[in-house]
């Protein structure tokens, strides 16, 4: 593993490509407009630059590791990977089309990683002709600080593969974690019916999202409570994977709690739109 491929420049991509570049990685960068990769290359940048005054790294490293990352719009300059790893929109469709054209234009020994949130990394694998190099890197935001790889096998993903992918996740500085391909891996499919409760909780009027955060938050020692973590993640991507579960599984015990289907409605999505559970407006 030489030269790894980052598709899509966005929150995860742009960490991506920064963790892999300060392994040592030689990466490509490619979003689907020059925009976006000059976004992401300014923030890999900013980050890279706490690390310099933070005395973690010298401004020489700091310029060895944005040298090592080479941004492009043109998806063609993904033929010389050994390792592409997808990071665009969370679209069945988009993925879709994307790993076939990946599987067109890639070397055949070429490993093909997505880091979906949930979509099925066996039907990703589907759309192409080597669907046992075709597996699930899922990592966790902010990327250059989260410890975690998820690596999903899908149903045709070969040993030799995850074997690889389990080496170069370490070349990375991570931890990988293997697990299998049904619904929500394992991160959401225990940490969102986590929120879903809380929803619940709050929506029956249990407690107030203070109290709910305060309980979990105290009480069991997690860092963030899990109203908190909803709006820092988006209302809108904690409903849509809610669905993927409710649909994967046809159980009604994934059903999304209403009042989180109604803030999603109202544009309520968290953080990112100045108020979820909590208002964000300064
Ligand atoms: P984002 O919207 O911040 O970035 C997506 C980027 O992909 C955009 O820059 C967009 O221009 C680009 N893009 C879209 N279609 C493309 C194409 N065909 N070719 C090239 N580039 C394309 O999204 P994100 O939050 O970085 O999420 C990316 C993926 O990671 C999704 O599958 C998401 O489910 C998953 N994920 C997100 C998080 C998170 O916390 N944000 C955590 C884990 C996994």
């Amino acid at each position: 593993m030489k030269n790894i491929v980052v598709i899509g420049a966005g929150t995860m991509g742009n960490g991506i490509a920064h963790t892999a570049a300060a392994s040592g990685f030689d990466v490509t960068l490619i979003d689907v407009a020059q925009a976006f990769l000059d976004r992401g290359m300014s923030t890999i940048s900013a980050n890279l630059q706490r690390g310099v005054d933070k005395g973690k790294m010298t401004a020489d490293e700091k310029a060895s590791v944005l040298g090592r990352i080479n941004a492009s719009t043109n998806v063609d300059d993904a033929k010389d990977a050994d390792l592409v790893i997808e990071a665009i929109i969370e679209n069945v469709a988009a993925k879709t089309d994307l790993f076939r054209r990946l599987d067109e234009l890639t070397k055949p020994e070429c490993i093909l990683s997505s880091n979906t949130s949930s979509i099925s990394i066996t039907k990703i694998a589907a759309a192409t002709k080597r669907p046992d190099k075709v597996i699930g890197m899922h990592f966790m935001n902010p990327v250059p600080v989260m410890a975690l790889v998820e690596v999903i096998r899908g149903i045709a993903t070969s040993d030799e593969t995850y074997r690889l992918v389990e080496e170069t996740s370490k070349k990375m500085g991570k931890t990988p974690i293997e697990v299998n391909d049904y619904p929500g891996f394992i991160s959401n499919r225990v940490l969102m019916p986590m929120i879903n409760e809380a929803i619940f909780a709050l929506f029956e009027g249990v407690a107030t999202p203070e109290s709910i955060d305060g309980v979990m938050k105290l009480g069991m020692n997690h860092p963030m409570g899990p109203l908190t973590l909803a709006d820092f993640i988006g209302l809108d991507v904690c409903l849509a994977i809610l669905r993927v579960l409710e649909d994967g599984f046809g159980d009604p015990k994934y059903r999304p709690c209403p009042l989180l289907v109604k803030m999603v409605d109202a544009g309520w999505l968290g953080r990112k739109s100045g108020r979820g559970f909590y208002s964000y407006n300064k």
